[in-house]
């Protein structure tokens, strides 16, 4: 009836809608191709011992030899920064490095920190670590404020590997003392380092320690969000993922033949070889796979939208109950503009009143200049008054003389007179 053919005449318009080609539909590949054509930028720090596999495990993630293993560390950094003493990192250093997949450019930089036993005070030790990403946070608040925002450099700290030691009891106090210092900064991912040390068993026991410690102690680290349009094999594998965590891994970038012939990266022991590429060895894939292939845009993403916006808004707080009240106005755009329009008004009072002053002083003028022409058209009406009034006496004068019969007086304008004497 009328109800179905007005369905039909709707359906028709969303057909033809979608029939014509619009184009947005290929937006997200246009973000895709610009991304792409930008490049990406990841900053990974690494924090823990001296010696525990950090520059190795690095080199194995990205496949890349970011650092060079086989010269002394302090060869092999080169840059004047970087201070090293037997091969430890003694300085926050950084190393970047532009890798290319597929077509897609990532500028890799990977923020190395000195070791705990490096520190003559191992109290403080987590200070420069914290004031390395803070600086790296204010310096993209610095870009953000300036005129020109369309190319921002991220050099903020994507992900921070936190590695364990692998001692198989708990996380010591300088472990909880450090990321209790840095969940709120970065995106905290802990791994149990050279986890080919420890046994099959020992490293479920010891990652159940250490996930107990790290709730105890209320430490947060990264969790890849579960969204609820997720298909069931992205749910899958991101439980798969989390149920690793804290990741065992095991670092070389060399490659040694296994008893059956291959060639892979692994560690050759007498009774064997760990390989770092096997899920059945260690969780080194999962690491690599949360990292770089699954979630590097959430870490990415989560650092920018909570951990940046957080350290932004405390930064901006922190500033605005400074007692110098000029700092306040920079970071509080209302207090300003309050301020600005009182100073307006104030030069807009200060205009009327001014002008109020030349418009009475002018008033004053005209009307003085009034009195002036008053009194002078006074004085000229009381002259022409006594100017007739002495006319009028004089006519009276002869008149009278006239009368009496005596001769009129001579008069001085002479003859041109008529015979009352009166000028014209
Ligand atoms: P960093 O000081 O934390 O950067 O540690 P390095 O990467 O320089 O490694 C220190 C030593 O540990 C080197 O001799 C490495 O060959 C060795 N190493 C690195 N990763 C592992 C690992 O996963 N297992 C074992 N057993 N040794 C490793």
């Amino acid at each position: 009836g009328i109800v179905g053919h007005h369905e039909a005449g709707a359906a028709e318009m969303v057909r033809k809608k979608m029939g014509s080609f619009v184009g947005f539909a290929n937006l997200p590949n246009q973000v895709h191709r610009k991304s792409v054509r930008r490049g990406f930028q990841f900053v990974t720090m690494v924090v823990g011992d001296s010696g525990l596999g950090k520059s190795t495990l690095i080199n194995t993630l990205f496949e890349h030899k970011l650092y060079d293993l086989s010269a002394p560390r302090s060869l092999a950094n080169g840059s004047s920064m970087n201070g090293s003493a037997n091969g430890r990192t003694v300085a926050i250093e950084s190393k970047s490095a532009d890798v290319e997949e597929n077509g897609v450019r990532l500028k890799l930089t990977v923020v190395d920190t000195p070791g705990f036993g490096d520190f003559v005070n191992n109290d403080e030790a987590w200070k420069p670590i914290v004031d390395n990403i803070d600086s790296r946070f204010d310096a993209y608040l610095e870009q953000e404020n300036r005129v020109n925002r369309s190319k921002l450099m991220d050099n903020r700290v994507h992900a921070c590997i936190y590695f364990i030691q692998p001692t198989g009891h708990s996380l010591r106090p300088i472990d909880i003392e450090f990321m209790r210092k840095l969940h709120h900064k970065v995106n905290l991912i802990p791994v149990i380092a050279k986890a080919d040390t420890l046994t099959e068993d020992e490293v479920v026991a010891f990652k159940q320690r250490i996930l107990n410690d790290i709730a105890h102690n209320n430490i947060k680290i990264f969790q890849p969000p579960v969204y609820d349009l997720e298909d069931d094999e992205t749910i899958a594998e991101n439980e798969e993922i989390q149920s690793k965590v804290p990741f065992a891994v095991v670092g070389s970038d060399t490659f040694v033949t296994t008893a059956d012939g291959r060639q892979v990266r692994g560690r050759t022991y007498p009774w064997g070889t760990i390989e770092v590429d096997n899920e059945a060895h260690c969780d080194f894939i999962k690491l690599r796979q949360m990292l770089i292939h699954t979630h590097m845009e959430e870490l990415r993403e989560h650092t920018n939208d909570v951990l940046y916006e957080q350290y932004r808004t405390h930064k901006l707080l922190s500033m605005g109950v400074a007692q110098d009240p000029s700092v306040f106005r920079e970071i509080n755009p209302a207090a300003k503009q309050a301020e600005e329009r009182q100073l307006h008004e104030a030069k807009l009072s200060k205009m009327e009143a001014e002008m109020k002053m030349v418009f009475q002083q002018k008033v004053q003028e005209k009307e003085s200049k009034l009195k002036q022409s008053e009194e002078e058209l006074y004085a000229r009406h009381r002259e022409m008054k006594d100017a007739l009034e002495k006319q009028r006496y004089e006519l009276e004068e002869r008149k009278r003389r006239l009368e009496s019969g005596r001769p009129p007086t001579p008069d001085k304008t002479g003859s041109k007179k008529n015979r009352f004497g009166i000028g014209k």
